[in-house]
């Protein structure tokens, strides 16, 4: 396993529109276990394949939801290649959303709370479910990637050429902090 850079914005990669994964292969399943590997490390809850530089419609989710009594996360590894939305409810949520390729900024992004789904898990096998809460809200924000859609494309231009300049900011002035 091989933890993998994670493209950031502006990189025009993450604006490709990625491509229906064909066939589940050795290949793929390498992949899928680096993603997993670099979503732990981040850390982060979700990853897609664009993100890592492969336009391939493949995203990994694992929401780590803190057991009640020890309070220590649960990782439970959820795959979704190829995924669809077949229904979406008429009632939004806001969420405070964040994303590895736009890092340490966050903002509330409304989205359907409830939505069914149809995808491939990592073994090739077909589900479909409906999905809510917070898992329901990752694997939009995800699926979006796919489109290559990022979060502060939901939001006032205001706000998303704020978080812009504070990035590219930040990024002009780290080789400072380095030197
Ligand atoms: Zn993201």
């Amino acid at each position: 396993m091989a933890i993998l850079p994670i493209l950031e914005t502006p990189d025009p990669v993450l604006r490709q529109i990625s491509i229906p994964v064909e066939t589940v292969t050795d290949e793929l399943r390498t992949l899928i276990d680096d993603m997993f590997e670099t979503m732990y490390a981040a850390p982060g809850i979700g990853l897609a394949a664009v993100q890592v530089g492969v336009p391939k419609r493949l995203l990994v989710i694992d929401l780590q939801e803190p057991e009640e009594e020890e309070g220590e996360p649960v990782r439970k590894p959820l795959v979704f290649i190829n995924p669809e939305i077949l229904e979406a409810s008429d009632t939004l949520q806001p969420y405070l959303e964040g994303c590895l390729s736009v890092p340490e900024h966050y903002a509330d992004v409304e989205r359907p709370d409830r939505i069914r789904a149809r995808w491939l898990d990592a073994d090739g096998k077909a589900r479909e479910e409906e999905i809510t809460g917070m898992l329901a809200v990752v694997l939009q924000h995800e699926m979006d990637h796919l489109q290559g859609i990022l979060f502060i494309d939901h939001l006032s231009r205001l706000k998303r050429d704020m978080i812009l300049r504070k990035l590219a900011k930040a990024r002009k002035e780290q080789p400072r902090k380095a030197a």
